[in-house]
């Protein structure tokens, strides 16, 4: 082991987990004790003007902003006596992440005194420099006006010494630049659609929320062990690492004991998760050595996408505390598992229904079909689109790879729902099949109790799984915002849910009974919509010549995905239902192009560096001691004997240099293709130069790498290898 990579490796492994101080709190009391929530509004707010901002965030009553002045000093109040000095407007621009930038409670007072101030205006909009932000060509850098503006129905929270104001971001001709702007409207479409659809089954619901539970999946590795990785470093995967001799192959890294310096990890994220109030319940190992995953309670979907940005945010800073790096790359290592971020999406109503979860009567079990087979058309029309919503340049490695969720999107619903859809389609009377309870299963020992077994398997190779009560889309990247992918499934759905009430007034109207109308509709949509449907194996091969059979877009090129973003069905479907305009999604694909591209770009920069200025000169001194050792060699025995002793180190001197010759050919091939692609103006033209003539190097030149690694003695090469990354 080199000496430098000895000192990372002894003291990465020497670390012990740090102390976290038992709270003197439970849980649940200590939840949410930094959000502005209903109890604090109670407190701090007038009786009138709390009322007049709970139908705001209940009913979507357009923001008056008369009472904006009395909201902000109810909430510079409750902040003051936290301890807060400063406020942001936070906002989750197209980079995929989130912004902030702090402004102070401090102004000058009449008198030219400092005093501290909060007023409604300042909470209600601002005008960042957004210059620098990515718009995709609609804002001109001359004329970088945008906006942020408050999002009243996601609760403003406080982080170190700063209140956190969740808004929206649009340019100065409205257009959105962020990913919540269309969340929302995607929200509001779905919602306002799906009532008009459940009120046939129960006319007193007044209001539908669509839910969301994030299950994210990520690796931890030591900071200093990371640190030793420029490639981690800059990229958030490994460019290069040869495959440790025991990695996932047992399967005891699954639900195995947690060890206890991510323990440790995980209580501290759990306690600042909950003062935030984000409902985190699940912590457990996940398949690959060094991967874990975390699952709060589902909550509306606009909140449950803020708060999993809010945890990202959280972890990469609780993990540095404890010595740690977070990886939330789809896919930093070679051979073993990636890591998602499991959707689980749902619909319900305000009285307590879940539009997903079969019912006991026959009226049920309608709703029921009514909105799985509505969700299978939109998933099916639109299953090009949903695969560009969750594309990128990340989730490219994970997708398709033997392990997770294929590149084409299909549906899994299990035997019995199957079996459901099948029964309706083929029945003449239209009878629906009744959804069987959950049976108990007597296990032979006295002492274990009866165990109920679900009436849904499970699928773990399918992109969306229904799972119950909910849809599990299970391809979304462990990196992404997930706002992406629902304002999709969401707008798909809503667009869906409009055709179909349509359809079915229309046939009321020339006198069909309501029930026929319906069950008509869906018969025939079960029908349209077979295709999607995929119980099998969807990590075969034999799958995906089935899915360019029937239709599915098999396509895995990144950027020629994004196509899907601008294809007539995709704009008029976003436009018929509000959510985004054609001139949007042509800004948003740029911008998607554009960051294609230089993720690609920073990738190939690490590589070529790496391969030059790491890889190489430690082969080559490698090699020259080999040399030396057969010029010895030579000098002290006599030439036919030399040759026998000195066999072994000259093929190693030989493979050396066929592995240093063939990297440095690749990289210069590589640097030639990316002079060639940054030349192209058009960012969708060069990203398809950057996928097809510049990422296509990168795996010949890691395998010439990985032979390296090796073959060269261990005690000079310089970069951690997989068995130290990954094992805590
Ligand atoms: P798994 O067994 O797939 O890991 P879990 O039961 O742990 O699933 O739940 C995963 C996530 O799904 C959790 O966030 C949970 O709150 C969420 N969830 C459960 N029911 C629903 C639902 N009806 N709608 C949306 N999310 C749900
Ligand atoms: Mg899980």
């Amino acid at each position: 082991m080199s000496d430098l990579r000895f000192k990372v490796v002894e003291k990465a492994f020497g670390k012990q987990p740090q102390a976290v101080e038992t709270p003197a709190q439970r849980p649940a009391e200590m939840f949410a004790s930094k959000v502005f929530d209903r109890d604090k509004m109670r407190h701090y707010l007038p009786q009138d003007i709390y009322c007049a901002l709970v139908d705001v965030m209940d009913n979507g009553t357009p923001l008056d902003k008369s009472i904006a002045d009395a909201v902000a000093a109810g909430m510079k109040q409750w902040a003051t006596e936290q301890g807060v000095t400063h406020y942001t407007h936070w906002f989750q621009p197209l980079t995929g992440g989130t912004a902030e930038k702090h402004e102070s409670f401090i102004e000058y007072g009449i008198g030219g005194d400092v005093v501290e101030t909060f007023s409604g205006k300042v909470l209600v909009q601002q005008e960042p420099d957004a210059s620098s932000f990515p718009n995709g060509g609609i804002r001109n850098t001359f004329e970088a006006r945008g906006y942020t503006a408050w999002d009243a129905s996601s609760p403003v929270f406080i982080i170190d010494d700063t209140l956190c104001i969740p808004t929206i971001f649009i340019s100065y001709t409205g257009e959105s630049l962020d990913y919540k702007a269309p969340l929302l409207r995607s929200l509001r479409a779905l919602n306002n659609v799906a009532l008009e659809v459940s009120r046939w089954f129960y006319p007193e619901a007044k209001r539908i929320s669509t839910f969301l539970g994030i299950e994210q999946e990520y690796f931890l590795v030591d900071e200093d062990l990371c640190v030793a990785r420029p490639d981690l470093l800059l990229t958030g995967r490994t460019l290069m690492g040869h495959e440790a001799a025991k990695n996932q192959q047992l399967d005891d890294h699954y639900f195995g004991h947690i060890p206890q310096r991510v323990v440790a990890f995980m209580k501290d994220l759990e306690q600042c998760a909950l003062q935030l109030g984000i409902p985190l319940k699940t912590r457990h190992n996940e398949v690959a050595p060094g991967q874990f995953e975390l699952a709060p309670i589902y909550e509306e979907c606009n909140l449950a996408v803020d708060h999993n940005m809010i945890l990202m945010s959280l972890m990469h800073n609780v993990a540095s505390r404890h010595g740690f790096r977070v990886l939330l790359h789809e896919k930093p290592f070679k051979g073993v598992n990636g890591s998602g971020k499991h959707c689980n999406w749902s619909l319900g109503t305000d009285t307590g229904v879940l539009l997903f979860a079969p019912g006991k009567s026959e009226d049920e079990n309608l709703r029921f079909l009514t909105f799985v087979v509505n969700t299978l058309m939109a998933v099916y029309r639109h299953n090009g689109l949903l695969k560009a919503s969750i594309m990128n340049a990340t989730n490219d490695h994970r997708l398709g790879a033997n392990e997770a969720p294929p590149a084409i999107i299909s549906a899994f619903l299990g035997s019995q729902l199957s079996g459901m859809l099948d029964a309706l389609e083929n029945s003449a009377d239209d009878r629906l099949q009744q959804t069987k309870k959950k049976v108990g299963l007597r296990f032979d020992l006295p002492q274990i109790p009866e165990i109920l077994i679900d009436n849904t398997d499970r699928n773990r190779t399918s992109p969306f799984a229904f799972t119950g009560n909910r849809f599990e889309f299970r391809a979304v990247g462990s990196e992404a915002n997930c706002a992406c992918a629902m304002i999709a499934l969401n707008s798909a759905v809503a667009q869906q849910l409009k055709e179909f009430k349509q359809t079915v007034d229309a046939l009321v109207e020339q006198g069909a009974p309501l029930r026929n109308a319906i069950v008509k509709t869906l018969k025939e949509y079960i029908q349209t919509s077979k295709p999607i449907r995929f119980e099998g194996n969807g990590y075969s091969d034999a799958w995906k010549q089935e899915a360019l059979r029937r239709g599915l877009d098999c396509e895995t090129s990144t950027p020629l995905i994004f196509d899907n973003y601008l294809t007539p069905e995709t704009v008029k479907m976003f436009e018929s239902v509000d959510v985004m305009t054609a001139k949007e999604l042509e800004a948003r694909n740029e911008v998607k192009w554009e960051t294609y591209t230089k993720k690609i770009q920073i990738e190939a920069r690490v590589l070529g560096d790496l391969a030059t200025n790491h890889i190489i000169p430690v082969a080559k001194e490698y090699q020259s001691k080999l040399i030396d050792t057969v010029y010895k060699t030579m000098k002290i025995v006599a030439q036919e004997e030399a040759e026998v002793l000195a066999a072994d180190n000259l093929r190693l001197i030989r493979e050396i240099s066929q592995h240093n010759a063939a990297i440095a050919e690749n990289v210069k091939r590589m640097v030639e293709a990316r002079k060639v692609a940054n030349k192209i103006t058009c960012e969708r033209e060069k990203a398809i130069a950057y996928h097809d003539t510049v990422a296509s190097c990168f795996e010949v030149i890691r395998e010439h790498i990985d032979k390296l690694e090796l073959i060269v003695d261990d005690r000079i090469w310089t970069l951690p290898k997989y068995r130290e990354l990954l094992n805590i």
